[in-house]
């Protein structure tokens, strides 16, 4: 058992989230936190902190592009 406590702030009665749940996974699953980013462990979901930062990418999935294999015989 973890102990999910961290995870929560409760304040005037209400639960907070302070973690980011992963979208993917479930409200079971948190994100870990990175200073610049927030990921899952599960399915390697990331989220980017943006911080006024441009060009910066919001959100990426583990998802990859396919490559497509091309038999030229
Ligand atoms: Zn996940």
């Amino acid at each position: 058992m973890t102990n999910a406590s961290k995870y929560y702030k409760i304040e005037g009665g209400k639960i907070e989230r302070t973690h980011r749940v992963c979208p993917k996974c479930g409200p079971s699953y948190f994100l870990a936190d990175h200073y610049d980013r927030s990921s899952c462990g599960k399915c390697g979901y990331t989220v980017f902190k943006r911080k006024g930062k441009k060009g910066a990418t919001t959100v990426t999935g583990s998802r990859r592009t396919p490559r497509k294999r091309s038999k030229s015989t």
